[in-house]
């Protein structure tokens, strides 16, 4: 055990991660290592109990946490985790010193998509619950930089806890985004569609899904179902609108004829790849700017 106790200390012990220093230290900035990138296994899951204990503790291991829910007659149920997860997967591709990814939590908060067939809801409470399970169980083997990467609306605000949690109960980093929040400008530049034409199988997933598998993407079945209303001041489900200053989640139902919200019918493989590119290349910057944070030490200032 007294091996393991490190993870409850805020600085790195003496006899520990002398590689990651190497990596992290800001006078060797981390770049391409050639023929080592290409051995570096960038999956948890994939490790072994060896190499778990001798990985480098500073790595950002990330989370990727989704939904599994109705996309629309155009697209499978499994959208969010195959987008979350290529965003995961090709940042670890460019960095893998940096990153470790973990299997995914492929359901989410989406309770309200469920008059839609197939959908597979998480009570928030539970989800919390769950993702803190995990992020306690990382910190335990001494992990202290955790991104929990978020490709599901409404699992929004339920990753902002539990990332928050996750500092207070395992006083490691944990943070969380939403990827699309991290290329609002490159999707604006990007996109064909107007304001409410990136919301849910809409153009930004129909578009990312077609580049990753072209076959499982149908969109002559595809409609657009623009729900903006463009003379609100405050409501904006857009994804790269700049997020509405007030928030209604309706039954998806109430809003949506076949669960599309947004424009797919103006997908295309070469925007997927763009948007893709855009994320995973800003997944990176978010890396390592986490992989640079000081760990702070609590304080008493009673
Ligand atoms: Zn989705």
């Amino acid at each position: 055990m007294g091996r393991r106790r490190h993870s409850l200390i805020p600085f790195p012990g003496p006899a520990r991660n002398i590689f990651a220093r190497d990596f992290s230290d800001s006078s060797n900035p981390p770049v391409s290592r050639g023929h080592q990138d290409d051995a570096m296994k960038t999956h948890y899951g994939q490790l072994t109990i060896d190499e778990v204990r001798d990985a480098d503790k500073d790595r950002v291991v990330i989370l990727s946490v989704s939904a599994t829910e109705d996309h629309g007659s155009h697209m499978p149920l499994d959208t969010d985790t195959v987008l979350g997860m290529a965003v995961a997967e090709g940042a670890a591709k460019l960095a893998p010193e940096d990153i470790l990814v973990m299997p995914p939590i492929p359901y989410g908060f989406n309770e309200h998509h469920k008059d839609f067939p197939g959908v597979i809801w998480i009570e928030p409470e539970t989800l919390i619950s769950f993702i803190t399970d995990v992020t306690k169980s990382l910190a335990h083997h001494g992990f202290r930089r955790i991104l929990l990467l978020n490709s599901h609306g409404s699992n929004h605000p339920v990753l902002d806890l539990a990332a928050r949690k996750t500092v207070i109960q395992s006083e490691v980093l944990c943070v969380s985004c939403s990827y699309w929040n991290l290329i609002s400008k490159e999707i604006n530049e990007i996109r064909s569609s107007p304001l409410g034409g990136i919301a849910h199988a809409g153009e930004f997933e129909a578009s990312i899904y077609m580049h990753l598998h072209p076959d499982l993407v149908d969109l002559s079945t595809a409609k657009s179902q623009i729900a903006h209303n463009p003379g609100s001041k405050f409501f904006n489900l857009d994804l790269a609108g700049g997020g509405g200053k007030a928030m209604l989640m309706r039954w998806w139902s109430s809003v949506s004829e076949d669960g599309t919200m947004g424009d797919p019918t103006v997908a295309t493989a070469e925007k997927g790849k763009l948007f893709l590119d855009a994320a995973v290349n800003a997944t990176v910057e978010l890396v390592r700017e986490i992989r640079a944070l000081p760990l702070l030490p609590r304080v008493d200032r009673h």
